[in-house]
């Protein structure tokens, strides 16, 4: 792939075998069930993917933005779950590297890096919607100790992850605190997992907090930081992750929808010869070039460090790969005509693994509203 270094391609075919011999064969199990992915975590784990997010210090790969991306685009190609599993841990990791005390980071970051430890990212509350800034979860300081009081809700890894990194509101003064929270914590406990469309197999429940008390060394950043800390590693991290996994699925959706147009013979002629499935897959091909093309433009400017320019483009990545991914997995389950819309092809479960990204970290409509604000200067 032209965007990326020696390395990076070696990595990219790496990860793009593990994720077919390992990933791909226990999507569709993963999917029926709701079972969460310990045994894939493990494989990445062991290749340290698990650490992208961690500093070097302390066991972590510390990647950049064009290598998270590549990693994630092929893991997502075989298990889009696992991948958003992969990149809550990832985007939960980069908050604590980045604003944990000491103390804390000593504490975790060893395990967080090497995958022996899972982190979950509960922003999200059934008041607040989209908007952060709503959130009731109320963080009182006693002491030494924050008393944490409220619930989280679609928390990904829930009832799986060893820490959660959790954004509740200052009971006195203004502003959020961000905090990170052992998940054996008394007072912590979680729900049963959500029935969902798609994305079935991240583990999505509710997360509640009845007076839990959490040391003021797991308080990430000062108090009153919470906010901008969200903001930065959702608008490095996560949106760029999310436009990846759109990538990942929609790369799936066109292999497979090639391999069936070409074996797929009606009177002895297969049907990617008519000029229909010709065009379908012709679109296909075009949306999944276009979408990677700005994905890892997009990346290589986060690593150049226009961090500004960066953070909008990620935003409109995203905006744009999350819709595509829909288009991409439509017409393919169209190229598969009636098969495409049986459960025993992966068809239909890309295209209801697609349809979860453009609601979760940022709307669609939340970016818009964003995008068109910073394009009009007002
Ligand atoms: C696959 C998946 C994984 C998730 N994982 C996590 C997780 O790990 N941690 C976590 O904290 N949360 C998680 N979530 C929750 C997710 O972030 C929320 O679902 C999302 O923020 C939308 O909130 P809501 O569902 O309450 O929608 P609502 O806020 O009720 O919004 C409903 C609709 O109105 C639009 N809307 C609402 N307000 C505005 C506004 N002011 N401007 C423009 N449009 C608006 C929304 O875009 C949406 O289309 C996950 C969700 C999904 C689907």
């Amino acid at each position: 792939m032209q965007w990326l270094d020696e390395e990076q391609e070696i990595t990219r075919q790496t990860v793009l075998r593990i994720s077919r011999e390992k990933l791909a064969p226990a999507a569709r199990d993963l999917d029926r069930q709701m079972a969460f992915p310990r045994s894939e975590l493990s494989v990445l784990s062991e290749t340290g993917f698990l650490g992208c997010t961690a500093p070097r210090q302390y066991g972590g790969l510390e990647s950049c933005a064009v290598a998270r991306t590549v990693i994630l685009e092929q893991i997502a190609q075989g298990c889009a779950s696992t991948a958003l599993v992969c990149l809550t841990h990832w985007v939960a990791t980069r908050a604590l590297s980045m604003s944990a005390t000491e103390t804390f980071r000593q504490k975790i970051m060893h395990q967080l890096a090497k995958g022996e430890a899972l982190a979950a990212f509960a922003v999200h509350e059934a008041a607040s919607g989209v908007i952060a800034t709503a959130i009731e979860t109320k963080a009182a300081r006693n002491g030494e100790e924050y008393i944490l009081d409220g619930s989280k809700i679609f928390t990904t890894s829930a009832g799986e992850a060893d820490i959660y990194v959790v954004l509740a509101r200052c009971e006195r003064g203004s502003g959020f605190v961000l905090l990170g929270v052992d998940k054996d914590s008394p007072g912590l406990a979680t729900g049963s997992i959500d029935e969902r469309m798609g994305l079935r197999g991240v583990s999505s429940r509710e997360v509640s907090f009845d007076q839990v008390h959490v040391p003021i060394e797991n308080l990430l950043g000062q108090e009153g930081e919470g906010l901008p800390i969200v903001g930065k590693v959702v608008g490095e991290i996560a949106l760029l992750g999310m436009a990846a996994i759109a990538v990942g699925i929609s790369q799936d959706a066109l292999d497979l929808s090639v391999e069936y147009a070409k074996g797929r013979t009606i009177s002895g002629k297969p049907i990617g010869q008519t000029a229909a499935i010709k065009q379908k897959i012709a679109g296909m091909s075009v949306a999944v070039e276009c979408m990677r093309s700005y994905l890892y433009e997009t990346a290589s400017s986060l690593d150049k460090g226009d961090l500004e320019t960066g953070m909008l483009a990620a935003a409109k990545v995203k905006l744009l790969a999350t819709d595509t991914v829909l288009r991409v997995t439509e017409d393919a389950i169209q190229v598969h005509g009636g098969h495409g819309y049986c459960c025993d092809l992966p068809l239909e479960r890309l295209y209801r693994d697609g349809r979860g990204l453009s609601l979760h970290f940022k709307s669609s409509e939340l970016l818009r509203e964003e995008i068109g604000s910073k394009v009009l200067g007002i």
